[in-house]
């Protein structure tokens, strides 16, 4: 489970420190604290988006896929959660589509990030 309070402390942490980092390379704090705050949530994103990915694995016994909520294992055929009771569906175009969109966010920030520095 993603514990949102702490994430938002990493976020926070991380988007001051990339700032500072780009103080101290003397391109200034705030246009660092700027670039981070946009570059942090799209890498995070991009992680979760990744992390939600269902990833199905043949165990021998028949074929069982992670669950994108508890990344515990539970029957290809299931609807639901055996470990967690969440809903999981699958890999929908959708799904691909918005995972798309997020890598494609993360290079246009890279390549802003790029222009400054
Ligand atoms: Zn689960």
């Amino acid at each position: 489970m993603i514990n949102t309070p702490a994430v938002i402390i990493l976020y926070i942490t991380s988007s001051l420190g990339l700032a500072f980092w780009n103080k101290k390379k003397g391109h200034g704090f705030w246009l660092g604290l700027v670039y981070s705050l946009f570059l942090t949530p799209a890498i995070g994103l991009l992680t979760i988006a990744l992390a939600q990915k269902v990833i199905v694995v043949d165990t021998g016994n028949g074929r069982k896929r992670s669950c994108p909520h508890c990344f515990g294992l539970t029957a290809e055929t299931m609807t639901f959660c055996e470990l967690c009771g969440k809903h999981i569906g699958r890999q929908t175009a959708k799904q691909f589509l918005q995972m798309a969109e997020l890598f494609i966010g993360l290079v246009i920030t890279v390549l802003l990030v790029k222009m400054f520095i």
